[in-house]
């Protein structure tokens, strides 16, 4: 095992000054136990910890970090920009140029607003459907996670599933109130909230693809499904794809769904989700988040409409120069590079599980992955709490010993960027045999 002295010293330091030693609770460890490693420098698809350890990333910040650390291109972006100064507090034509991009990438979109996180993003999705429906209540689904919203917080994924909570301390029960908790991928379970409720529903918010209770990619005919259910209510259809835009397809998984020959053929037949929420992939690693929808739609929020929204730093330019960097490296060949890359680690740590009798399940969305420690199909959250989270603990930290660092989640997907070049590759292979070994332990 290397040298943790300066990691371990520095989540002491950082243990007296911030609540639990970290600015966001699934990096402190508390899912697998030990010490959280402290980064840093990373660069292409490597990170280096304060001890000098080097570790193949499959967190990649979460998912922005698609095109490798630090990568050239974006790096000069950012310096160019930052040159010419951080943040005007007036437009700028990043802003424009960003927007275009992904209006362009994203057919049913005809307008975005910029924002800092995908927290704001859903938040603010939230309140223009409420705003322009008039309606209040909303439908998320158990295991899915839309950020730290209030409403949203409900049975959600990734942290909130990590630390087995059912809520968060701190939401109003009339915030709560106002949140229809459903299993996902059950639509009868839609049609019947939809029968009691429909004229206070303002909108389904989904996870484009879930990949925060782990990976779970819709059920073929779900989408279409609450399309079909919200239209038919007046409701508006938010497709979340915060972790999943531009990353399972240059046009996430919309893109990914409606292209001839997708896992799902067969698209939207009765329409486009209404609003889209981004984030991650399209700020290229610094704070750059959107929502957006058709014209009409967004006309609601000010300065034309009535929907307050608004924020110091939401477009600036450093950030929208490393996601307009980003987006534009994501090329065809990229995508083809993540679909190799995300197949061949999941084969061998199938491979690996089976070889040790430890029971699994790889689930996949685009080259998103995950796997469940927990005999499958995992459809829904109630599925994924099923599985041996000590046995992942085991997992993590033996491929963590062997220089690969997983997310610190059995509740997280793995990501995979165009840095993981061959030598990243065998790295995490050669270290998965001896991590089922210790998972079967
Ligand atoms: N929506 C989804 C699907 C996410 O995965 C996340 C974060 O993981 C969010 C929203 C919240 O984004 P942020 O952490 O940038 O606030």
């Amino acid at each position: 095992m290397s040298d943790t002295s300066q990691s371990a010293a520095l989540f002491e330091r950082a243990r007296a000054v911030t609540p639990g030693g970290v600015n966001s609770p699934v990096r402190a460890f508390r899912g697998v136990g030990g010490t959280p490693r402290f980064v840093a420098s990373a660069k292409g698809a490597w990170l280096t910890d304060v001890d000098g350890t080097r570790y193949v990333d499959l967190i990649s910040s979460w998912g922005p970090m698609i095109l490798g650390h630090a990568h050239p291109d974006v790096l000069d972006a950012v310096a160019q920009t930052a040159s010419r100064g951080f943040s005007f507090g007036t437009p700028s034509e990043n802003e424009v140029a960003l927007a275009e991009e992904i209006v362009a990438r994203v057919e049913p979109l005809e307008q975005v607003r910029l924002v800092s996180s995908g927290t704001e993003a859903t938040m603010s999705a939230l309140r223009l459907a409420r705003g322009a429906t008039g309606r209040s209540a909303v439908v998320k689904f158990a295991g899915c996670y839309h950020g730290h919203v209030d409403a949203l917080l409900a049975h959600a994924g990734s942290g909130v599933a990590t630390f087995a909570l059912p809520d968060s301390a701190g939401v109003p029960a009339s915030a709560a109130g106002e949140t229809i908790v459903l299993p996902y991928n059950d639509l009868a379970a839609v049609e019947a909230a939809f029968a009691e409720r429909g004229e206070e529903i303002a909108a389904v918010i989904t996870e484009a693809a879930a990949g925060n209770m782990g990976v779970v990619p819709p059920a073929p005919g779900f989408t279409e499904g609450l399309r079909r259910i919200t239209a038919a209510h007046g409701a508006l259809l938010i497709s979340d794809e915060v972790m999943t835009g531009f990353r399972c397809s240059p046009s996430g998984w919309y893109g990914h769904e409606t292209r001839a020959g997708g896992e799902h053929p067969g698209g939207y037949p009765s329409g486009a989700p209404d609003l889209f929420t981004f984030g991650k992939v399209m700020g290229g690693g610094f704070p750059a988040a959107a929502f957006g929808g058709r014209a009409d739609l967004m006309a609601h929020l000010a300065p034309d409409g009535p929907v307050y929204q608004a924020g110091t730093l939401s477009g600036n330019p450093v950030a929208t120069a490393a996601g307009l960097a980003t987006l534009r490296g994501c090329t065809p060949s990229l995508y083809d590079h993540l679909a190799e890359v995300s197949q061949t680690i999941g084969a061998a740590a199938s491979d690996a599980l089976t070889q040790a009798g430890v029971p699994h399940t790889l689930q996949r969305a685009s080259s998103m992955f995950s796997v469940f420690f927990t005999d499958g199909p995992v459809e829904r959250y109630s599925d994924a709490q099923g599985q041996d989270t000590a046995a992942f603990g085991r997992f993590f930290h033996a491929m963590l010993d062997a220089g690969v660092h997983l997310p610190p989640s059995a509740y997280e997907s793995w990501f995979v960027s165009g840095a993981h070049d061959d030598e990243a590759v065998e790295t995490v292979l050669a270290a998965l045999p001896g991590a089922a070994r210790a998972a079967a332990a």
